[in-house]
């Protein structure tokens, strides 16, 4: 274990993404191996000493950053085993957790296999992704981290450890969970409250009869330390198409999305090998345009919304897909004039980083005005979108702030990034923010999808489950982490720790 306590020299540890201020700690433990974490943190329970375990900081949430106690960091965690096949349709890689999202991708992509889940931050690490349940744009066909884990090797609090793999533990009818641990069995039960059946990362996992490992995955660093995970893979496409389309009127790309989800739906369903099936459909507004038009000069004029898309091909059928891809966007009236084609990874792989690009440039605006970033994550179910969007767009209007959305329109789920540039205006995004979340729940949707609570959105996961929820979280919390010394004041407010 590398101890480093001079706070010249750890000063990184105290920024994430969120731009949040004001983090701080004793010192931080560098963990070099898996036993390290078990004694390590074996000793902090004994002292009462806080840990908030950071991955590689780039959370949106502040969940990674410390207030007082102590740091564990896992970035020397980061060996890779061997990819096993299975058989031609699946593999497994074990990682340990601090291996780098786009190391695991790369190795898998060098084998001819796939790691789906595709968060736009490729330096994140896997053990962050776990604990955050992220996704990102192509999990409108291959879903979220939680599909792609197998198992985990976790330790708790008390310094014991558990492999656990998918199928192996499950809670029963009366949402009781007893498993193995080196040092004994443990009994937890499920927090009760409902959460909304669409992607979501807000809140415990408490499905009815959940399986184990789900529940360790989105419990942001609060329950357990993941060291390692066993990752399903799945063969790589053989290329990709896709393109950036530009529409003069936001209902139109709304239209064209609805339009290309029914056609993807159609040719799942039917398992049909020539037809339109999105990977993924990704949305820019107006002002996101706008916030990287100096970067990209060509984006047209006057255009309301972008739409991009990703259709994966598998076989030698790159020209009847780009012809029904073309159809659907002639049909949809559609200037083709107005639409950017890429016919291969690489140039695919540029739209990429112009979707990227969005966020980062929003970032750069936060660092420059040190005040946090105020950004949504709400999905809410089919057919509810429009109404939730146009309701954001009146509380913008209202409040005059700059404003932007993006994200993954193809499940619902957007991201309203408002920058503040004062304290008073940070109120205000707030203020919007909890008036967009009451509306997101009031559509049976919810207020986290990818980035979970941290430390910023309690009040908003409260309007989801109510303080009850918070009840049922610490009791669940306390079940796995007795001393309550693990990210304390993630998910939930930490006076809910207090007997
Ligand atoms: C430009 C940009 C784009 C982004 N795009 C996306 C996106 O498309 N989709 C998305 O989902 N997110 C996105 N994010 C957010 C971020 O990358 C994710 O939340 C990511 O999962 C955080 O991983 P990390 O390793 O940086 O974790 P950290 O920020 O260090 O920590 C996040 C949480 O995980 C916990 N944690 C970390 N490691 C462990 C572990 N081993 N065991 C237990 N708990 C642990 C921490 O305590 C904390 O609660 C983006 C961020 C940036 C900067």
């Amino acid at each position: 274990m590398i101890i480093k306590k001079d706070q010249d020299t750890i000063q990184n540890y105290f920024e994430d993404n969120s731009g949040v201020r004001g983090s701080n700690a004793d010192f931080v433990a560098i963990a070099e191996t898996e036993d390290d974490v078990s004694v390590f943190i074996a000793q902090m329970s004994k002292l009462n000493t806080p840990v908030t375990i950071a991955g590689a900081l780039t959370g949106n949430t502040a969940s990674g950053l410390a207030f007082g106690g102590t740091i564990l960091s896992l970035e020397k965690l980061n060996k890779m085993g061997e990819i096993e096949k299975i058989d031609d349709k699946k593999a497994t890689i074990a990682v340990q957790s601090g291996v780098k999202i786009n190391d695991i991708k790369l190795k898998a992509y060098n084998a001819g296999w796939m790691y789906p889940p595709d968060p736009t931050e490729k330096n994140a690490s896997i053990g962050g992704n776990i604990s955050t349940n992220a996704s990102g744009g192509r999990g409108f066909k291959f879903g979220v981290t939680r599909d792609y884990v197998e198992a985990l090797k976790v330790v708790f609090s008390d310094g014991s450890c558990s492999f656990v793999e998918r199928g192996r533990y499950f809670a029963g009818n009366d949402d009781i969970i007893v498993f193995d641990t080196d040092k004994g069995k443990k009994r937890v039960t499920l927090p009760k409250y409902n959460l909304p059946a669409i992607k979501n990362a807000a809140g415990y996992y408490n499905y009815p009869n959940a399986d184990l490992v789900d529940v360790f995955i989105g419990s942001e660093g609060t329950i357990c330390i993941i060291v390692e995970a066993i990752l399903r893979l799945i063969p790589h496409f053989k290329e990709v198409f896709g393109g950036i389309i530009f529409f003069e009127k936001r209902n139109d790309a709304y239209e064209f999305v609805n339009k290309i989800k029914l056609l993807s739906k159609k040719t799942k369903e039917e398992n049909l090998k020539n037809s339109v099936s999105a990977m993924s459909l990704e949305y820019f507004d107006k002002n996101a345009l706008f916030l990287i038009r100096n970067d990209y000069p060509a984006i047209c004029e006057n255009v309301e919304a972008g739409i991009m898309f990703e259709q994966d091909i598998y076989e030698d059928n790159q020209d009847i897909l780009t012809e029904k891809w073309v159809e659907v966007i002639e049909s949809s009236n559609i200037d083709l004039e107005k639409v950017w084609f890429a016919s291969n990874l690489e140039e695919q792989e540029k739209f990429r980083v112009f979707r990227h690009r969005i966020p980062e440039r929003v970032n750069e605006m936060v660092k420059k005005t040190k005040i946090p970033k105020v950004g949504t994550d709400f999905a809410v179910p089919d057919g509810k979108l429009l109404e939730i969007v146009d309701f954001c767009d009146a509380e913008f209007k209202k409040a005059g702030i700059f404003n932007l959305t993006f994200g993954h329109i193809g499940e619902n789920h957007l991201h309203a990034n408002i920058v503040a540039t004062s304290k008073e205006e940070y109120e205000k995004c707030r203020q919007m923010y909890a008036n967009i979340a009451d509306k997101a729940v009031e559509l049976g949707g919810t207020v986290s999808a990818e980035h979970a609570i941290g430390k910023l959105k309690h009040i908003f996961l409260e309007k989801m489950l109510g303080e009850n929820g918070f009840k049922e979280m610490s009791k669940f919390k306390k079940s796995f982490d007795k001393s309550g010394i693990l990210g304390q004041d993630n998910m939930f407010p930490k006076k809910y720790l207090l007997p």
